[in-house]
């Protein structure tokens, strides 16, 4: 289970690591890169796990890639390349997961079933990243049978992957939510943030 920390508090992300919490997940760049400086400056003892899991503009890569252990969100080229490109050599490779549009709606992020297969190979010659799976945040339906349906759609182009791309192991799908339909499904990152630490709030992010 990835905590979903964003928008809160310190406190509360110290306080999901007393009950043995050690992945966390940040949608936005400047505030998760904040929070990922401050644990490994003050709380080192805790090596927390630091996932991306928001939208990358090509213009933020570069603090993406000196902080985070893993980044979710991988919908184009150009940001595989320059994650890539400004891994420090000191650490080691971001593990990444390709965003797919289970959906196909097209206000939505992630590239298409076809699209994947050439962004996985693009990303398996990069020096500085591993392809690990892929990651979906589907239309927000509450109906179970829709729910599952578009998960069983992602886990098949997971195997598909895994076919191909030995390092490729992990289906990051399910929310608050959804995760239920999303362990059914096969899940092996489900993504937590409102069942965990409650309701956000937003009102300094506007
Ligand atoms: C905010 C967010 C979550 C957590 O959503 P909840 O409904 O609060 O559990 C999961 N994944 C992504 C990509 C998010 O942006």
């Amino acid at each position: 289970m990835l905590a979903v920390s964003k928008t809160k508090p310190v406190e509360a992300i110290l306080e999901a690591c007393q009950s043995g919490q050690r992945m966390f997940g940040e949608n936005y760049v400047q505030e998760g890169v904040s929070k990922v400086a401050l644990f490994r400056e003050q709380h080192s003892d805790l090596d927390i796990e630091w996932h991306f899991i928001g939208p990358i503009q090509s213009n933020k890569t570069r603090p993406v890639a000196e902080h985070f252990d893993w980044v979710h969100t991988i919908d184009r080229a150009k940001i595989a390349q320059r994650l890539s490109d400004q891994r420090p050599e000191n650490m080691s490779p971001i593990q990444v997961l390709i965003q797919v549009n289970t959906s196909g709606e097209t206000s939505k992020s992630g590239v298409n079933d076809e699209q994947v297969f050439e962004l996985a190979q693009l990303i398996s010659e990069l020096p500085n990243l591993t392809l690990r799976g892929v990651m979906s945040i589907p239309e927000n339906v509450s109906d179970y049978e829709s729910q599952l349906a578009a998960f069983k759609g992602l886990a098949e182009v997971k195997a598909k992957l895994a076919q191909k791309y030995p390092s490729v192991d992990t289906l990051s799908m399910g929310m608050s939510g959804d995760m239920e339909a999303a362990i059914e499904a096969g899940s092996t990152i489900v993504r937590i943030g409102t069942a965990i630490f409650g309701a956000r709030d937003y009102s300094n992010k506007a």
